[in-house]
């Protein structure tokens, strides 16, 4: 097993609010951290920097996804006990290790997440359990829902709704009276991490259907801490994800195009201010490219 960096302790952590009621838990983008040769999963989630979200009124708590490890998820968990909550709900944003590692955290907590969610935990069990680094034992989902979920966190309306984007089992949060959304992977910045190539049609339309929504605000699970301690992203990051899209399809009749670097591929809205460089989605970028040239959705 490669040695993850930093040690698995979370001090590199940063805990700041974005919203009123929206405090914001990130790691990685770490200035130095070394490139692994062959980058494990913790090692991407790193690069690219990971959040995980509370929503927080008063005693009550949303926990939105629980980290890369259970060293991360006792980070959140001690610092909501430490300004008075003690009532935590987990939602899972989807199936994937650098969400789900830190499940056994909350392993006493009601943790919801999408039907498909659950299905895809049993079917990548294995994989996920015997993984580098594991993510030993899977600690699945207590509580399902499908399509959407109306909740409330305190005196705050949260909806939970199901988005077919990066992955078919997304839940993104919504919060109805400030129209700010938590849009876990459906959305990242610099760029999506293609996940499930042969399915880019089904992802955007998931992206059309955020666009119809009121939304003013959005904060992403690998996004720029900077943006999103200055109150997150605007809707204009959806087109633009449905942009890079549409161009990665390209790729596959136009060679010149796919040789791009990242920050050549999506120059344009770097410019704009829509996106935003980070350079461990370089190798994503290649990635991407990659998986979508040889499929053909
Ligand atoms: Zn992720």
């Amino acid at each position: 097993m490669s040695a993850p960096f930093p040690a698995l302790r979370g001090e590199t952590m940063r805990i700041f609010r974005a919203a009123p009621n929206v405090l914001v838990f990130f790691d990685g983008r770490v200035a130095g951290q070394p490139h692994a040769e062959v980058p494990t999963w913790l090692d991407y989630a790193y690069g690219l920097g990971t959040s995980s979200f509370a929503i927080v009124d008063g005693s009550d708590a949303l926990v939105y996804d629980t980290h890369m490890s259970i060293a991360h998820a006792t980070m959140v968990r001690r610092h909501l006990e430490g300004i008075g909550v003690t009532r935590m709900r987990v939602v899972m944003s989807h199936w994937h290790t650098d969400h789900v590692a830190g499940n056994a955290g909350f392993a006493d907590c009601q943790i919801i997440a999408h039907a498909l969610t659950a299905r895809a935990l049993e079917d990548n069990r294995a994989s996920l359990e015997g993984g580098d680094p594991p993510i030993f034992p899977i600690v699945m989902p207590t509580r399902l829902y499908e399509d959407r979920l109306a909740l409330t966190v305190g005196a705050i309306a949260v909806e939970l709704r199901h988005v077919d984007c990066h992955s078919h089992d997304g839940t993104v949060l919504f919060m109805p009276e400030t129209g700010l959304l938590l849009a876990g992977d459906t959305l990242e910045d610099t760029v999506t991490y293609v996940a499930e190539p042969e399915r880019l049609a089904e992802h955007l339309g998931g992206l059309r259907l955020m666009a119809s929504w009121p939304i003013s605000t959005i904060l992403l699970n690998h996004g720029d801490p900077q943006v999103m301690a200055e109150g997150g992203y605007p809707p204009s990051l959806i087109a633009a994800t449905a942009r890079y899209i549409e161009r990665l399809r390209r790729c596959r009749n136009e060679p010149s195009l796919a040789a791009l670097s990242l920050s050549a591929f999506v120059a344009e809205d770097l410019a704009a201010g829509t996106l935003h460089y980070c350079d461990a989605y370089e190798p994503v970028h290649r990635q991407n490219v990659a998986l979508v040239t040889s499929t053909t959705a």
